[in-house]
């Protein structure tokens, strides 16, 4: 298997939202990627420029960043379709895709979807490179990761910058100097499912065990309190053995759109599940995560749980 370090380009519309297509707000552009072997080796490139058929003036902000212009556009780009389908083929059989955040993946599928371009085999997985420098730049502190610029990510890792940023390919080729000076262990373990179409029927429903946690992604419930009542969604197992286990602290709502809860498995220890609820347009669907914790983390939760009853104990007086 090779990795498809992947990095696209986008323009959008001049006029704000006056002028955006709805079916697609951002236009690709430039497809630029590296194949990159085992060994984190770059072993051969693609990149082509995009003739936009949307959004033919480019943003004022976009034009400022890149490299050409509307006029190289319209000359050296083609049709999207013709460079999606020589990239994709390019691509190869087996592969896994590796992209600086989530982004990518999206408006690839949003433009292949506006050309009406058969959809990508489902479940999509890939390597987010940012979250993975966002956990290792953390250290063991996991909760405190935030993501960072490619630029960053570059600097800090004293890779020499020789080539302009904002160059689809130039930006994947240091995208994948990132990924070979992080050195990451077990990097095919480290994937994430692609959301841009979530498991519509009880079949296509996702269960998954990897990178040390067990992650279930749902179809659609018409309300939130439909999908709590659902026992695969409410019930906790161990991430590690799958043993279904009491919880220690039982579900709660720590945010508006998350619950969270802390059980124990007398052989694997602590775990934090944790519910997401996704918005889409018939309801919501579920992401539901379940990962080892410390005692600190628990604490934190305990204290957060405390405060949320405060707070309501202090609306009820109030009224
Ligand atoms: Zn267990």
């Amino acid at each position: 298997m090779n990795y498809i370090v992947m990095d696209l380009e986008w323009n959008q519309s001049y006029s704000g939202h006056m002028g955006e297509h709805p079916r697609m707000p951002f236009e690709i552009i430039e497809i630029g990627a590296v194949k990159v072997d085992k060994n984190f080796n770059i072993i051969d490139e693609y990149c082509s420029l995009v003739r936009p058929r949307i959004y033919k003036k480019l943003h004022s902000k976009i034009r400022s960043i890149l490299n050409y212009d509307e006029y190289d556009l319209n000359t050296k780009g083609r049709g999207f379709k013709e460079v999606c389908n020589e990239f994709l083929k390019w691509c190869g059989d087996d592969y896994m895709f590796c992209t600086w955040g989530p982004m990518d993946l999206t408006e690839l599928q949003t433009n292949m979807d506006f050309y009406y371009m058969p959809k990508l085999p489902r479940p999509v997985k890939f390597i987010n490179l940012q979250q993975i420098y966002a956990d290792k730049a953390s250290g063991k502190d996991k909760r405190s990761a935030s993501v960072s610029k490619l630029e960053k990510a570059v600097s800090e890792l004293n890779i020499p910058e020789d080539m302009p940023f904002h160059s689809a390919l130039n930006d994947s080729k240091y995208t994948a100097l990132v990924m070979k000076a992080m050195k990451p262990k077990n990097i095919n373990n480290q994937y994430s499912f692609d959301l841009y179409i979530h498991p519509s029927d009880i079949k296509d429903e996702i269960t998954d065990r990897h990178n040390n946690m067990y992650e279930y992604i749902t179809r659609t419930f018409k309300t939130k309190q439909e999908a709590l009542d659902d026992p695969k969604v409410s019930e906790v197992r161990c991430y590690k053995c799958n043993k279904k286990v009491t919880k220690k602290i039982k579900w709660f709502a720590n945010s508006p759109s998350s619950y969270i809860s802390v059980g124990k498995c007398w052989h694997h220890g602590y775990f934090c599940g944790k519910i997401k609820f996704k918005p889409d347009n018939e309801g919501y669907y579920i992401v539901k995560t379940i990962k080892p914790i410390d005692k600190s983390g628990i604490e934190e939760i305990n204290i957060k749980q405390e405060e949320i009853r405060e707070r309501r104990k202090e609306k009820r007086h109030n009224k």
